[in-house]
């Protein structure tokens, strides 16, 4: 990765905080805990994770997410299910293909959304970023 962490965290906030639909109206994020967002919270991992995939298939990143991000995060059961996930209120989630966009794009990779025609499954929360 040429760019470093922070700099494509910026760049990943800057893209995904704008759609979230946990933003406030003054552009803050509406979490009780803004910390406690998981796509920044563990942001190295999410990264990693992401750079790792070489391939078109959204499926290969959310099983990259799931093996590397998912399984370090509090919010994971041990069965592998996460409440947050299932209740649509984790970003990194929500807005995962947006997230692998923005760091591809950084990282002067490209994704190939035609792949999304194959039906692979993906939770996008209601709002903008349903456009994708
Ligand atoms: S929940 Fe996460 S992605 Fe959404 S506004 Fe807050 S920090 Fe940004
Ligand atoms: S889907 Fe659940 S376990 Fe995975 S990062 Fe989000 S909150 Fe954590």
């Amino acid at each position: 990765m040429d760019r470093s962490l922070a700099e494509l965290e910026a760049i990943v906030r800057n893209r995904i905080c704008k759609v979230c639909t946990d933003r406030t109206v003054d552009g803050e994020c509406g979490l009780e805990q803004p910390s406690s967002c998981a796509l920044f919270r563990l942001f190295p991992q999410v990264a990693q994770a992401i750079h790792s995939v070489e391939s078109d298939d959204i499926q290969q990143y959310i099983e990259a997410i799931r093996r590397n991000v998912c399984s370090v995060c509090v919010d994971h059961a041990a069965d592998g299910s996460c409440e947050t996930r299932q209740q649509v209120q984790c970003a990194l989630d929500a807005y995962l293909l947006l997230v692998v966009d923005a760091i591809e794009e950084a990282t002067a990779k490209t994704f190939d959304r035609k792949s999304l025609d194959s039906g692979a499954p993906i939770q996008v929360r209601p709002g903008p970023q349903t456009q994708v």
